[in-house]
């Protein structure tokens, strides 16, 4: 038995309190059922009870340098005693420190930075640039992709959170998705011919007015969709040819999650804009950010740039963001990832292998997806997309049985999420 962390009456008040006064993200609140967390260290999170679970998901994937990295809460409690807050339209060393480093980071010429508070502001943000940009109002994304929960940001998202906010603005089209294992074209790769990229070229010359393709570089949280190395290269051609802006969603893919600082690298294709949050500070102060690449920037010398929040370049997260990043290099966490997901593509395989449920598998660095089918040959889903309620019951079993095995897990859908802290272990994936 483990030695509890909290008392039972403890725990019971924390609970109650929580349900009686807070709204859950994305639920009926009726079924939220919080765990009381109690500690958390590295790859690890405790209950009350003391039992301890492996955060496979690394909190919402953003955890790249695990919890409590004493070298992080440091630079945040030094930059809270030095200086706390700032207006953004203020210099200070901690603010400008952050955006050079994401920019010298950045692949190409992204070599300007935005700072917001989120994904979804990120996207915000971008999009409002690349019409402004182009003098065009319309952005083409995929059905399957998520780019936040604000307006915007949602109404450019396919995800079917999306329908709760319609009806949507004008100035949104939704394209089919680079999806190999369910290819929206019924195609084969590579006899496809990435269809599913060229299909964009006639997408923009029927919707008319497109200002800008806005993608995931991965698909995160719709079943990590890794595209085929022709597909970036392909879009990026196709928007040059029309004059339409890419924007890369990275708040997800970013940051050394994919094994690469930016997932764009594998690709070989520098974007015109690239929207970050989530791994910059490892989530330990939140933040977000555009990438803004020189002709861009450039446009906005002159021209009014109607983009500002109150808490844009806040110095707290900003701290935070420099020793989350420092540490990222220090401890080689980038190359860790790509070292790592090997031993990730190989575990999942012989899951694969051993398992009939398994339909597919996918990773790219430490970031996989384990998608399960009812029947291998049709590749019946186990439960259908956008499943809710009680249709969810198989896959509450598997998540209740990997708390029970001692891992914090994520899942939607059909879809089992692996994207630990970027300090996991061989160990720890086994
Ligand atoms: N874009 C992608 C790809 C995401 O995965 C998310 C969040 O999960 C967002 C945007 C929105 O980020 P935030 O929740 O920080 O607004």
């Amino acid at each position: 038995m483990p030695k509890r962390l909290l008392s039972k009456e403890s725990e019971e008040r924390i609970f109650k309190r929580d349900k009686a006064h807070r709204m859950y993200s994305w639920t009926a609140q009726s079924g939220a059922n919080p765990r009381v967390i109690a500690k958390t260290d590295g790859c690890y999170i405790w209950d009350g009870e003391g039992n301890r679970y492996f955060d496979i998901w690394a909190q919402t994937c953003y955890l790249q340098i695990g919890h409590q990295h004493p070298r992080v809460i440091e630079a945040i409690k030094r930059q809270a005693e030095n200086l706390c807050v700032l207006r953004a339209e203020l210099a200070n060393e901690t603010t400008s420190r952050l955006a050079e480093m994401l920019s010298e980071l950045a692949p190409g010429d992204l070599n300007k930075v935005f700072f917001t508070c989120g994904g979804a502001e990120s996207n915000e943000n971008a999009i409002r640039m690349a019409r402004i940009f182009t003098g065009r109002s319309k952005i083409l994304a995929r059905y399957r992709s998520y780019h936040g929960g604000t307006l915007g940001a949602l109404s450019a998202s396919g995800d079917p959170r999306r329908f709760y906010t319609e009806p949507t603005p004008t100035g949104f089209a939704h394209i089919p998705d680079c999806y190999c294992y369910r290819c929206p074209f019924e195609k084969t790769y590579p006899e496809c011919d990435i269809l599913c990229a060229r299909y964009i070229d006639t997408a923009i010359q029927m919707e008319g007015n497109v200002a800008a393709v806005l993608l995931e570089t991965i698909v995160g949280s719709n079943g990590l969709l890794i595209p085929p190395p022709e597909y970036l290269p392909m879009v990026k051609q196709i928007c040059e040819k029309h004059g339409v802006l890419l924007i890369l969603d990275e708040v997800m893919a970013g940051i050394g999650r994919s094994g690469r600082w930016f997932a764009c690298e594998h690709y070989g294709v520098v974007p015109d804009l690239i929207t970050l949050a989530k791994g910059i500070t490892s989530g330990y102060v939140p933040i977000g950010a555009v990438l803004i690449s020189s002709k861009i920037a450039e446009f906005f010398e002159d021209k009014y740039f109607p983009c500002g929040l109150t808490f844009s370049s806040h110095p707290l997260a900003c701290a935070a963001g420099i020793a989350s990043l420092t540490v990222m290099k220090e401890e080689g966490l980038v190359e860790r990832s790509d070292k790592l997901g090997k031993v990730l593509s190989s575990e999942l395989e012989l899951l694969k292998e051993r398992h009939p449920s398994v339909g597919d598998v996918r990773n790219k660095g430490l970031w996989g997806c384990i998608e399960l089918v009812s029947d291998r040959a049709s590749k019946k889903p186990l439960v259908r997309w956008n499943a809710g309620g009680p249709e969810m019951k198989p896959m509450n079993e598997v998540t209740n049985s990997l708390w029970s095995q001692g891992i914090f897990p994520n899942r939607r859908w059909n879809f089992i999420f692996i994207g630990p802290p970027l300090i996991s272990t061989e160990e720890n994936l086994r």
